[in-house]
């Protein structure tokens, strides 16, 4: 096939020249088939269990090495789930009266364990329900033959999508991702934050064509400079390209002599940079990079990563090793911010119409105070390993400031009726997210500690255009007066009344408006990390003067 040439938009600049894989979801599309031959269908079934059980273990021994043992015991769980006779009973006796194969008799079994699992009142129970979908999808996967994806994790390669949910996206096997390639998606949708965390180039938009005309296996090349995608390029031009990549190389080389310098304009402004993180792997990146702190840990990956809420414990540890990691840098840690795009299967939470409007962030976090106490005491117990700002995501009102400063108080009454230590000089503050917060950000200072702007919300709710609808992309303008004048206003009332004021949404990585940014007396910018030395570089070239 002859070489072809794709367009879509690029998130991050970089290049890769590797193989696709065509990620391809879970979802089992089974038929009714008639068998005659049951005994052989029920041989089928073991053998695909076995090979079922056999890639679990696997996958347990590597979360245990990599996660630990709690986040590990769910694939145990799974393990064991698999053998249950109950289970079992009902797939073969669908199978054996039915005669039909066995994937159709997963399928149903499935289907019918899980409904039985989430009518149950009890939350754990209902969690059970994601976990029979997921083991039945396995067994369906083994039957219908799976050795081939099991090849391609091998190698490393240019993940290609339709889109990629936060969910879909903890899945992948990172180490072995070059680059992002989606039909859909936006700008500020989280694939292309995690490209740009993982610095890694990624287009987004291609189109669906691209996805037709695309076979496993097949060599691209990904320029995140310009969006362009080529699948099957010729000789010359993956020379082209990899000469590209030693342009790139050389650049962030030239880079690092920045490190250890400060973010001073050239009359003496100064500004922090700080750098955003989705877990605790991404602390080397920080610390390479030389941010001067964290501004934005998005903690709802850790629910994320995990298969049912992440413990006090387990909370705990990853918060104390991001602020011990930072060695008395800032490190602010936002609460749970999930809803919207970032849905989780064992939260149980209902579907919406308008999910971006809809329960999300703190509004979660308010209408289900344990979850909520569980990570504010995990917070207050790691606050002793270093210097912790704790932010509220999706604020819109004093009366949310208030209950959620209430839900602190709690939580740091019991630590100290209970006799553990936590800092007193932890700081909070809240996001300016929504039009709502910055107009009344006022009120909204003299409550906190400090304000930072998630410019990614912020511009979805001020334009009312849905960040995750490639199809709004032209609509767009995320310079918009509206924005910039509603991150002013929120600038002044910070300060006005003693608080301070960030961004950490993407915009803040922009650096056509890092002058404007100075000018309206940010204190300080939050980006992934391969943004942080392109910003000080930025910001020492300005003179405000
Ligand atoms: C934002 O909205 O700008 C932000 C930083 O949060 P998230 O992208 O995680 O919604
Ligand atoms: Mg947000």
């Amino acid at each position: 096939m002859a070489m072809r040439i794709f367009k879509g938009k690029g998130v991050y600049g970089a290049v890769a020249v590797g193989r696709a894989q065509v990620f391809k979801r879970q979802e089992a599309h089974v038929r009714r088939i008639r068998v005659d031959d049951t005994a052989a269908e029920l041989e089928r079934l073991e053998a695909a269990k076995a090979m079922a059980i056999e890639q679990l273990s696997g996958i347990y021994e590597k979360a245990l090495r990599e996660v630990g043992e709690t986040n590990a015991q769910i694939f145990d769980i799974h393990m064991m789930m698999i053998e249950d006779d109950d289970y079992n009973d009902s797939i073969k006796g669908i199978i054996e009266t039915q005669s039909v194969n066995a994937e159709y008799a997963v399928a149903v079994t499935s289907d019918t364990f899980a409904e039985m699992f989430a009518s149950m009142e009890d939350s754990y129970m209902q969690a059970r329900s994601a976990d029979v979908r997921d083991i039945s999808n396995r067994i369906i996967a083994c039957l219908s033959d799976c050795e081939k994806s099991e090849h391609q994790a091998e190698e490393c390669m240019i993940v290609c999508a339709d889109d990629l949910a936060p969910s879909e996206t903890v899945a992948l096997d990172k180490d072995k991702v070059l680059a992002f390639v989606t039909a859909y998606g936006s700008a500020n949708s989280h694939t292309a934050i995690l490209a740009r965390n993982m610095n890694i180039p990624a287009v987004i938009g291609i189109g669906e064509e691209f996805l037709n005309e695309l076979e496993d296996g097949v060599q691209l090349i990904v320029d995140g400079h310009t969006g362009t995608v080529i699948i099957d390029p010729d000789e010359s031009t993956v020379q082209q390209y990899t000469k590209k990549q030693q342009e790139d190389t050389h650049k962030k080389a030239l880079l690092q002599e920045l490190k250890g310098k400060e973010n001073i304009t050239k009359d003496g402004t100064s500004i922090k940079i700080y750098a955003n993180i989705g877990g605790v792997d991404g602390i080397g990146a920080v610390l390479a990079n030389d941010a001067g702190g964290i501004g934005l840990f998005r903690s709802e990956f850790l629910y994320l990563e995990s298969n049912d809420y992440p413990d006090e414990e387990q909370q705990f540890r990853a918060y104390k090793k991001v602020l011990e990691s930072m060695a008395g840098k800032k490190v602010i840690i936002r609460t749970l911010d999930i809803g919207a795009d970032k849905q989780i299967d064992y939260f149980g939470l209902d579907k919406e119409d308008n999910p971006a409007l809809g329960l999300r962030a703190v509004r979660i976090c308010l209408t289900r105070p344990e979850i909520f106490r569980t990570q504010l005491r995990a917070l207050y117990r790691a606050s002793v390993y270093g210097s912790l700002g704790i932010m509220f995501p999706m604020i819109n009102s004093v009366s949310d400031v208030e209950k959620c400063l209430a839900a602190c108080e709690q939580a740091k009454s019991e630590l100290a009726a209970e006799g553990v230590p936590f800092s007193d000089s932890v700081e909070t503050g809240i996001m300016i997210e929504t039009p709502a917060a910055a107009i009344i950000s006022d009120r909204l200072a003299a409550m906190v500690d400090f304000f930072s702007v998630g410019t990614n919300d912020l511009t979805q709710y001020t334009l009312a255009c849905d960040r995750q609808n490639a199809k709004l992309e032209p609509f767009i303008d995320t310079h918009h007066e509206a924005i910039l004048r509603l991150i002013e206003l929120a600038a002044k009332n910070a300060h006005e009344h003693g608080a301070w004021i960030g961004i950490c949404g993407e915009l803040a990585a922009d650096t056509s408006l890092t002058e404007t940014f100075l000018r309206m007396g940010i204190d300080e910018l939050s980006v992934s990390a391969p943004f942080v030395l392109p910003l000080r570089e930025k910001v020492r070239s300005i003179s405000l003067k």
